[in-house]
């Protein structure tokens, strides 16, 4: 059960004295109650304060961070089952696997490929993470000279696959500075793959079938001296995948099992249902996702889906309120007023592009709320598109008084006309259909030059 920040405040040293970065031992307790700190932090505090706060104020599911510099990226600290619950708040890293008795042609245009190919959505850009080279050719020099190309091309994220710890050992010369993910220990192997960790300060997945193995093998490398670990359920199916990857999530967040408290690892690459695989993987709990290179259609859908799960679903996604422009609108473009809902402005954006005629998009502040919600809570009325107007000079920028608003909106048609003195066209109500309202709609209106 979790502490209060008082009774947590009871069991730490109360000297004061800052090393923990907070200014008093009070801050760091609401702190440690709120899981937003670690007790290592605090240098004074004896073993059995150690034991009772540690059990308690640490993330349920351990950080990981794999790789180094820009492109690195930390996986767990999760602290809910459903994301309606709070949120989530460290997205699956998704890697491309590469073999390494690949040509080095194929093995460096996919490392290039996840270098530099990213897809712009909502105003974010998304990309994959980084590449899993498995040692498909058994030899530890061939392994290591895949690798060394990759690092070669990219300074990206690696997972290193073998289970061999020969070769793990010759692929870590080249990448064991960058904190590469090692894939992985086994029952069979556990010894020897907690010393290359440790010696290479990386972080270990561990593999085994069933929670029973999985918690021992776990064990077994904690007192190794192996915090870092990323646990690999080995599942046989989808649905062994769903039943272990939930009842890890589940086991970790209520404490019940808290060795089971680390991120989760998969391997979709070779799964006949791949692209499900990989959407069940982002919905369910996986940390870490290895796919075969997707196709551009497979690329997008993970990557849409990845942001859609791991956005804040109690904060919508907002732009700034103001006069956008799409192309180069002159005078005698049109204006189309819409809410500050991040989906409704680069869907419609994406759509007035689309329809090559240069306009004007009024963003009018509705708190993120999309046009049909903020209608029916009265966040979008005819005050707000009468004050938008004069905030933002859109009357100085066109030389008509003309104002397009979106179908949703068309209740407030009449009120908006009586308020701002513009003439008020209602556009249709699926922003997909613009393109058509602009060219046939608007011509009838538009000002003439
Ligand atoms: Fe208090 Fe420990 Fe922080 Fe010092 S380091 S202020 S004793 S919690």
């Amino acid at each position: 059960m979790a502490l209060k920040a008082l009774d947590i405040y009871k069991l730490l040293p109360k000297k004061n004295c800052k090393e923990c970065g907070d200014p008093t031992c009070l801050t760091f307790a609401m702190k440690l109650a709120g899981g937003k700190a670690d007790i290592d932090l605090c240098p004074y505090l004896d073993d059995q304060a150690k034991n009772i706060l540690g059990a308690t104020t640490r993330p349920p599911i351990r950080l990981v961070k794999i790789g180094v510099g820009e492109r690195s990226f930390s996986v767990g600290e999760e602290f809910v089952l459903y994301r309606h619950e709070k949120t989530f708040y460290h997205p699956p890293g998704i890697l491309f696997k590469v073999l390494d008795n690949q040509s080095p042609e194929e093995i460096v245009a996919i490392t290039k490929r996840v270098k530099t190919e990213s897809f712009v959505r909502v105003g974010s850009n998304l990309q994959f993470n980084g590449i899993a080279v498995e040692n498909a050719s058994g030899s530890s020099e061939t392994f290591a000279k895949a690798v060394e190309l990759i690092e070669n091309v990219a300074d990206l994220p690696l997972v290193l696959i073998s289970l061999e710890v020969s070769s793990l050992s010759a692929a870590l010369i080249h990448c064991g500075t960058y904190r590469p993910l090692i894939h992985a220990a086994t029952l069979a192997n556990y010894k020897e793959m907690c010393s290359l960790a440790k010696q290479h300060g990386c972080p270990l997945v561990v593999k085994a079938t069933g929670l029973v193995l999985l918690e021992d093998l776990i064990k077994k490398c904690s007192a190794e001296g192996i915090q870092d670990l990323v646990i690999d359920p080995s599942p046989s199916s989808l649905n062994d995948f769903l039943i272990s990857s939930t009842a890890i999530r589940q086991l970790a967040i209520s404490r019940s099992a808290p060795d089971l408290g680390y991120p989760v690892f998969i391997n979709t690459s070779g799964n006949a249902l791949e692209d499900a695989m990989i959407a069940l993987s982002i919905v369910k709990y996986a940390s870490v996702i290895v796919t075969s290179p997707l196709s551009p259609g497979s690329a997008k859908a993970a990557l849409t889906l990845r942001q859609n799960i791991y956005t804040d679903p109690q904060k919508p996604i907002q732009m700034n309120p103001g006069l956008y422009r799409v192309g180069n609108p002159d005078k005698n473009s049109p204006v189309l007023m819409t809410v500050n809902f991040s989906l409704t402005f680069f869907t419609l954006q994406g759509y007035l592009e689309s329809s090559r005629i240069p306009c004007y998009m009024l963003i009018v502040d509705t708190e993120g709320l999309s046009v049909l919600t903020a209608v029916a809570a009265g966040k979008l009325s005819e005050i707000l598109v009468r004050d938008s107007l004069k905030k933002f000079g859109v009357g100085e920028e066109v030389a008509h008084h003309l104002l397009i608003i979106p179908g949703y909106a068309s209740p407030l048609s009449g009120r908006i006309e009586e308020a701002t003195g513009w003439k008020v066209l209602v556009g249709p109500r699926d922003a997909a259909e613009i393109g058509d309202f602009l060219h046939e709609e608007w011509k009838k209106y538009a000002p003439k030059e």
